[in-house]
This record gives C-alpha cells, structure tokens and sequence, in this order.
C-alpha cells in the first residue's frame, strides 16, 4: 500500500530521499511544488523521470474532497470533506481584514463529549491523519484561488474544529511540523493555534515536541463543579492540575495562553464566576476570549443578552487581563464554535 506523500513532513521525505540516494534537491522541489505552490497535481518540475518513478510507486497524492460548501454572508466559508474511507470532517475558512484563518478538525467527532458541543454528540468515529489534517488546509486554499482569487491569504491556522487536537497528538504535531517547514507553507509558530479541552496528557508534550505553538484552553468556568458539567474530562482532569501543567509550558517572548470561556445564560455568566475568573487569571500571560453560546439543537443552554456579556467583562477589566468578546461569524451556516457535527449535514 503507498504512503500518503502528505503524511511526510520534510525530514522523513528527506530521509526517503538519501536511503534510496536521489538528488538531495528532490525533497526541497517537492516541498515547495505542493506546499509553498500550493499545486494539487503531481510535480514535474526539476526532478528527473527516476525520482518521479520512485515517487509515484511509493506516494499516492489524495486529499479529502470537497462534499459541500456553505457561504454565510459574512464570507465565513464552511467545507464539509469526504475522506477516503467515507468518513466527513469540516472545517471553516473565517474572515478577517481581507485575509483568513482556518479552523482545522483532528478527529473524526470527538471523545470528549462536551455539553456544549454539537460535534460531541457524534462520539469519536477515528482520529485523523496528517494528510487528512494538512488537506483540509490545500483543499480550502485552493477553493479560495478559483473561487476568491487574489484572496488565497490563509495566515492563521487554529485547531478548535471538530475533535481534541491533543487527544490526536501525533498526527497534530505532525500536520504542525509540516505548516512550519521553510520549505513548505512556512507558518510562524505563533500563528497556529491549538486548543484543548485540557487533555493533561497532551499537555504534558506539549514543551518538548510542539514548543512555541499557541495554547487556547477551553476554560469556560473556574469552578470544578460547573467545568465537571461542561467538559467531562475534567473529572479525570481536574482544573487546578491543567493549571499548574499549563503554567509548566515556558511562554515565549509576548505570548501568552488564550482562555476560550463560552457564557452560558444563568449558568456562567454570574458576576461571582467573573470574579472567580480573574483572580486565578490575573498574574497569568493570559488573554480571554468570550464567547456567547452558539445555540445547538436540543440543548438547553442560553445565550445571555449583550448586557450580561459587557457585564462579564466589565469585571474582567478591573484585573486587568486583556478580554475581548468573539464575534460570532458563521453562525448561519452553523460553522460557529462547537457547531461542527459532519453527521448532520452528510
Ligand atoms: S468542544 Fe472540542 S473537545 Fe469538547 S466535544 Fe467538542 S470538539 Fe470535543
């Protein structure tokens, strides 16, 4: 069976390169063929009919197909994929200032079965590859130059699409290795982001094998009691412990962790959780990200009014933790947070 070529990140094709003793430029072409060029043809440019051969007998180039797409009048895209085995994942192209970020999926649904969470309810089908991972992101690129053309400017990369990223460390960590390749795509570390539900085990790699990438947790409350509600695993996983391993992870120069905190109408959003809050947040690198909850169907979560967000924030501001309430894009076309459940669209 041949090696998806978008499973390779530019030191394993290297690797390929020297035991079977091609040109060592063969790896940089391809690299730069597929990933800077962004080409979804086979390359055939500066590399000799030998080295094409060989790749062609052990590589296959398949990437997930395009099954629908959704445009919201916000020019928020969301991509529902075909994977090869059948299996649907999305993703989500958002807008901001001409250019895009990408929210990318890891897994096939998701184990962690939120509360909140629409893809949750799907439990995990399987978890992706890093060609499955790094397609999303080619087939969204590519969509954009025939569709939008002079747009195809995706800067950013975040991981809050359908699964737990950490829970999928190593494909994640691959796909990462591959953004970040001078050869390749060449995305800065600070402009991808993972984040997590607080997956300790995750977390604990997270120095030594993806350092310099950015963290998001999905905080969404200070209090145990209402977290163990929200995000199950933090009954294996409790808060104070994701903490104290969050704040083992040495920050680079001006980064700082991002704290997603969903509000929900009378069960998080009190002045006391606020407080909560900003005293466990206050003499942290952390920035926080407020969200007001994306109605899903048969949930009986709520959506505080405007008041109540400003309110939340209000008191943040007094701890001076710099605070911003996200801007709920896509949420038409059901591609806003915690939103993705392929099985419902397929
Ligand atoms: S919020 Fe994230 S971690 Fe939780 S169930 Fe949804 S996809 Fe999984």
């Amino acid at each position: 069976m041949k090696t998806s070529f978008y499973d390779l990140n530019f030191n394993d094709l290297c690797e390929f390169v020297q035991k079977n003793a091609l040109n060592e430029s063969v790896a940089s072409n391809l690299f730069n063929w597929h990933y800077k060029k962004k080409n979804l043809t086979k390359c055939t440019k500066d590399i000799s009919k030998t080295a094409l051969a060989l790749i062609d007998d052990k590589f296959d180039f398949e990437l997930p197909e395009v099954d629908l797409v959704h445009e919201s009048a916000d020019k928020t895209v969301k991509f529902l994929f075909k994977l090869q085995d059948g299996s649907k994942v999305e993703s989500v192209l958002i807008p901001f200032h001409n250019k895009y970020s990408i929210c990318l999926s890891s897994q096939v649904g998701c184990a962690m079965k939120c509360s909140f969470c629409f893809t949750g309810k799907q439990g995990l089908k399987r978890s992706l590859r890093p060609s499955e991972i790094v397609g999303q992101f080619l087939m969204a690129w590519n969509w954009l130059a025939e569709n939008r053309p002079g747009e195809e400017r995706i800067l950013n990369i975040v991981f809050m699409g359908q699964g737990e990223p950490l829970h999928n460390f190593d494909s994640v960590k691959k796909a990462c290795e591959i953004f970040l390749s001078k050869h390749g795509t060449s995305i800065g570390y600070q402009k991808i982001t993972i984040s997590t539900s607080g997956y300790i085990p995750g977390l604990k790699r997270w120095a030594d094998e993806i350092p310099g990438v950015n963290l998001a947790l999905s905080l969404h409350s200070p209090f145990d009691v209402k977290r163990d509600e929200l995000i199950p695993i933090n009954k294996a996983y409790p808060l104070e412990e994701v903490m104290k391993t969050i704040d083992s992870i040495p920050l680079a120069k001006k980064q700082f962790v991002t704290y997603e905190y969903l509000l929900i109408e009378n069960f998080n959003d009190n002045i006391e959780d606020a407080h909560a809050t900003g005293k466990m947040l206050k003499d942290k690198r952390a920035y926080i990200n407020l969200i007001p909850f994306n109605p899903i169907p048969d949930s009986t979560y709520k959506r505080p009014g405007n008041e109540r967000v400003a309110a939340f924030k209000e008191v943040l501001d007094t701890y001076k933790i710099p605070t911003l309430i996200r801007e709920t894009k896509g949420d038409e076309v059901m591609a806003a947070c915690g939103q993705l459940n392929s099985s419902e669209i397929s």
